[in-house]
């Protein structure tokens, strides 16, 4: 969940021609700018693009649309992919400042071609000569009624202004999170449990408290170990509060707004106008995904629970009865629970993942399950640190691809984990995909979490460098919002299972290894904690779909939901101010986390108990990451299964019988 993918949908971008030629392949690279080349190569992007554009604008007839549109979106991902990359790991500030207004025309370029009524009507008028022609047309006419092309002038006047407002607004919200200044107090004694590493170089205030911010590296350490009750509700309270009562005015503007933008378009609700465009498709479906998560979660987080009050009752040596487990306590008594009932300490599994040595692991099990060789490559490089690989078909022997690994933090440096699409795939171009992995590493040993973001990362790599698409708009991980998570979901589980892990010894026959029960336990510790975890999602995408249905202020809305949950809500509280998921564009789609989740056990199935099945790799490479969103993601899973999808495994692992 704490995974992003670089957030570009459709129409990504190229840097095509400026490519620097190493050796035999064709390979491109990202270029080595400097702020100024940075520019110029993003103005000259856009200046070909607008040329490209009026030029396509400019003929009637529908002719070659498709091949035409796909070598736009390559000349607007040749400057687009590569300024998004640079703009968060370059060692260079200058770079990354370029890279932003860059970033900001890229994104109004987008906006214009899709509300272009002339490139619309063509693209319309084709007649498509194959499925993938079909599908692209599909997701092209979508893209542009969205953007209110296809609306009758009044109509599409107001979505515009709908369109800006809502844009303003975002950044408003965004923006009160960002910049909330409120900070919480501790003193020394309130400090206990946590380790040295957090306390070291912490502000202290002139009576020697500890002062910290609403920011997550400093929250959830905390909560997870201050020993001290009262100091942990302070803090949640403060959490809770983040963004301010102003944003509540902002969420319920917006979810107005959307309904309003709906009804432009001839729908009843919000929710609507946005899963039509999902895997779901419709409302009915999340409402009864929802309440299926809901049955299943309720009784696993009512035992979960239990365990935190016994827990908190024998560390206050009260008796249980009678004990209540508050929210501040949840993240607190969870850790304790994990430490003690399944001996798990993530810190002491370093030594068995030593980082390098994951690496190998990770680039392992994809070749073995892939059919494809990485060969590193020395390339012109923006950091040190950095690796390139090509991606070589194993059999044939043909350039597929290129990867950088980008693993440790640098001042400056993009601070969560994701994968960039930097160039994708389109089979008719002859354009070969290009994708960076960036994170931010322990040198020294990942622990178990760790592995996990980075399989998941690389699941999304693998998306995009194996993808075969015919057109560039539909390459790799273009695909369904709520599809998107489910590869590299999927690929999660490599790093926990025994039958996977197993592999490790082959690529570390020195690294100390787990035995089967310290597997076992990793996985019950990492399994407890799931009620409450999913019952947390189940709320929050309630919640969502609540106000994308009937917009009421958000507050009361979500008061009545909490309300009814066993740890109740806690009064001066406001959760939903800084709920940026839904403010963005995860509105109406919060449930997709979960829905993710679904879709990437279920396609896990196929691979068990052989987790290193190359036929299964080959047969899944083929099927689904080939693919991109070429088809319907529905579609693809289903051949990839030979069988209608099913929830059956997701439900399994919430319960635990698996
Ligand atoms: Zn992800």
């Amino acid at each position: 969940m704490r995974i992003l993918i670089a957030a570009f949908a459709v129409a990504t971008l190229l840097p095509a021609a400026a490519a620097p030629r190493v050796s035999q392949p064709a390979r491109p690279l990202v270029p080595a700018y400097d702020a100024a080349s940075l520019t110029r190569a993003c103005d000259d992007g856009i200046a070909r693009a607008r040329k490209a554009i009026a030029a396509m604008a400019s003929r009637r007839a529908p002719g070659a649309i498709f091949d035409e549109w796909n070598r736009l979106a390559i000349a607007v991902e040749d400057f687009g992919g590569v300024a998004y990359l640079l703009g968060s790991v370059s060692p260079d500030k200058a770079v990354r400042d370029a890279a932003e207004p860059c970033l900001q025309k890229y994104t109004a370029l987008q906006t214009e071609i899709f509300q272009d009524e002339r490139l619309f009507r063509r693209v319309k008028a084709a007649a498509p000569m194959n499925p993938h022609q079909a599908k692209l047309q599909k997701d092209l006419l979508e893209e542009f009624e969205d953007s209110g092309a296809a609306l009758p002038p009044a109509k599409r006047a107001r979505a515009k202004e709908i369109f800006d407002r809502l844009e303003e607004l975002r950044q408003t919200f965004d923006r009160n999170i960002r910049e909330d200044p409120a900070t919480v107090a501790f003193t020394p004694e309130e400090m206990q449990g946590l380790p040295e590493s957090y306390l070291k170089n912490r502000k202290r205030d002139e009576q020697g408290r500890y002062v910290l911010g609403l920011d997550s590296p400093s929250y959830a350490p905390f909560m997870q170990n201050a020993k001290s009750g009262t100091a942990r509700k302070r803090y949640y309270v403060a959490k809770m509060n983040e963004g301010g009562a102003q944003n509540l005015a902002v969420l319920g503007e917006i979810f107005t707004l959307r309904k309003e933008l709906a009804a432009l378009y001839g729908l009843p609700t919000f929710a609507h106008y946005a899963l039509r465009r999902k895997m779901v498709q419709t409302p009915e479906t999340v409402e009864k995904f929802l309440a299926d998560v809901k049955q299943a979660v309720t009784s696993v987080e009512a035992r979960e629970l239990d365990v935190l009050r016994v827990a908190k009752a024998s560390e206050l040596q009260m008796p249980s009865s009678g004990m209540r487990v508050e929210r501040w306590d949840v993240a607190y008594y969870e850790e304790k629970v994990r430490r003690e009932r399944f001996n798990v300490d993530q810190e002491s599994l370093r030594k068995y993942f030593p980082t390098g040595k994951a690496i190998d692991y990770m680039m392992k099990v994809s070749q073995r399950l892939y059919g494809v060789k990485f060969n590193e490559v020395n390339v012109p490089i923006w950091n040190a640190d950095v690796r390139y690989f090509d991606v070589v078909d194993a059999s044939t022997g043909r350039f597929l691809s290129g990867f950088y690994l980008d693993l440790y933090s640098r001042e400056g440096k993009y601070n969560h984990a994701a994968a960039f699409p930097v160039r994708g795939a389109s089979r008719l171009a002859h354009r070969t995909p290009l994708s960076a992995l960036v994170a931010n590493l322990n040198r020294d040993g990942l622990t178990g979490d760790e592995l996990e973001v980075l399989m998941h990362e690389f699941g999304h790599v693998l998306h995009g460098v194996l993808s075969q698409a015919d057109y560039n708009p539909q390459a790799g991980t273009s695909v369904k919002n709520d599809f998107v998570e489910a590869p590299s979901q999927m690929f999660e589980e490599w790093a926990h299972r025994a039958q996977a892990l197993a592999l490790f010894k082959v690529v570390c026959p020195d690294c100390p290894q787990l035995t089967r029960e310290d597997i076992a336990n990793q996985e019950a510790a990492r399994r407890f904690g799931r009620g409450i975890f999913y019952a947390r999602q189940w709320l929050y995408a309630t919640f969502d779909m609540s106000l994308a249905t009937d917009p009421q202020p958000p507050l009361a809305v979500w008061k009545k939901l909490e309300e009814a949950t066993p740890l109740g809500f806690v009064e001066g509280t406001s959760f939903p101010s800084a709920f940026r998921h839904i403010a963005e564009n995860y509105a109406a789609g919060y449930y997709g986390y979960m829905w993710s989740r679904v879709i990437a056990l279920d396609l896990l199935t196929p691979f068990l108990p052989n987790m290193l099945d190359p036929r299964v790799g080959a047969r899944y490479r083929d099927t689904i990451l080939s693919q991109g969103g070429q088809e319907e993601e529905m579609e693809m899973v289903r051949r990839f299964l030979g069988r209608a999808p099913s929830n059956e495994a997701f439900f399994a692992e919430i319960t635990g019988r698996r």
